[in-house]
């Protein structure tokens, strides 16, 4: 399986001049290319690899383009085409799409290194070097532990004017463990973000940050500037900053749940979010929660996958209405919160009481008895993340 790993870079300002450079020479080589596309030679379209056969010759005439790893280059290109593709892709499912643009200065953001051309330099602790060929070494501070072969590097510039690496790397998957003892249930829910079945609670992240009054602050301060004004540039790239420290606190938090529950659990039944959205987010209109639950529940199956732990998705149509207990079905409207079984009398939080069902479903599924298990008590859920930014940046 692949994983990726991203980290903050800290380059002198001979090195950012580097990057910068090879930033420019990439977004030329880019329209270059796209340009040789649109024009077609003698009524048909220049297939790939004669466009690549053409990176020697351009290399002689653009002496700019020898400043930058072979490789790199060879990427732009493929880069390109798997720009076409996904617009292909657009087109094919009926949207209306244009044509690829040319990136104009400001719009072409990374690059990639595959299999060569780049280092970690060897050493002890969270402080390295990443080696690049063509640019040198640039300080690199690893805040989580880097394991597995990498295989491709990715160089991004924010619109902050902070700079990441993305590493993928190549790892194996645990073999699952046999016998399940810490079996929990997870219900994804509009009220509650997230509720389990031992009764821990996660709200969403939007009710609470401090950081969402601070970006509406920012984006009226933009509204005010004038125009191509110095000042609307200085506040745009506030905003920018805004924006990643956001991402950043909803990236922590979401982490350190998906660890919790790793950690803590080897089987996790959650829903099947596909199926989820279709019947739920339809009637509560664009919901920003899913884009989080989506990350979430990446990072708690590849979390898994390494650590040989089931994640088991079941179909979430039902596991509200239905009695966690007994099976009867109990329709309740969205405000109703609490579960109350006519049947068997139980009564409990509706949201846990659809984790129950969940967990149920998902043992179900692998043929295991849910009754074989006493609920265990792991531990209160990771506290939201407050003020945690990318490990090692400067405050914000
Ligand atoms: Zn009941």
């Amino acid at each position: 399986m692949q994983l990726t790993y991203r980290y903050r870079l800290y380059p002198s300002r001979a090195r950012e001049q580097k990057l910068l450079a090879t930033l420019d020479s990439c977004r030329w080589l880019y329209n270059h290319f796209l340009e040789r596309l649109n024009q077609k030679e003698k009524g048909r379209t220049l297939s790939r690899r004669k466009l690549q056969a053409t990176l020697p010759g351009l290399k002689r005439e653009r002496p700019h383009l020898k400043q930058v790893h072979s490789k790199v280059l060879q990427m732009v290109l493929h880069q390109l085409y798997s720009n076409l593709r996904a617009l292909a892709e657009l087109k094919r499912n009926g949207r209306k799409v244009g044509r690829l643009r040319f990136k104009g200065r400001g719009w072409f953001k990374s690059f990639t290194y595959n299999q060569s051309g780049f280092k970690i330099v060897e050493g002890n602790g969270k402080r390295r070097e990443l080696w690049l060929s063509k640019i040198g070494e640039i300080p690199i501070v690893l805040h989580r532990e880097l394991d597995g072969e990498v295989k491709q590097v990715h160089i991004k510039r924010e619109r902050s004017g902070k700079w990441f690496v993305c590493f993928s790397v190549e790892v194996e998957e645990a073999p699952k463990v046999r016998k399940v003892s810490t079996p929990i249930g997870i219900d994804l829910g509009i009220t509650h973000y997230i509720a389990d079945t031992n009764g821990n609670f996660a709200e969403h992240q939007h009710n609470v940050t401090k950081s969402e009054w601070r970006l509406k602050r920012e984006q009226r301060r933009l509204s005010r500037k004038k125009r191509g004004s110095k000042n609307r540039a200085k506040q745009r790239f506030k905003l920018a900053l805004v924006h990643e420290r956001i991402r950043n606190q909803r990236l922590d938090f979401l982490h350190k749940l998906s660890r919790h529950y790793v950690n803590g659990h080897d089987f996790i039944a959650v829903e099947d979010l596909g199926v989820k959205e279709l019947i739920e987010m339809a009637h509560n209109g664009k919901n920003r929660a899913d884009a989080a639950w989506a990350t979430f529940l990446h990072m708690l199956t590849y979390k898994a996958e390494r650590a040989g732990r089931w994640v088991v998705k079941v179909e979430p149509r039902g596991t509200t209405d239905r009695c966690s207990r007994c099976g009867e079905i109990v329709e309740k409207p969205l405000w109703v919160r609490v579960h109350k079984c006519p049947n068997c009398g139980l009564e409990l939080d509706r949201d846990l009481n659809a984790a129950r069902n969940i967990l149920q479903d998902g043992l179900n599924k692998i043929g295991w008895e849910p009754a074989e298990f006493a609920p265990v008590e792991i531990g209160p859920l990771p506290a939201r993340a407050s003020s945690v930014v990318e490990a090692g940046s400067p405050a914000l």
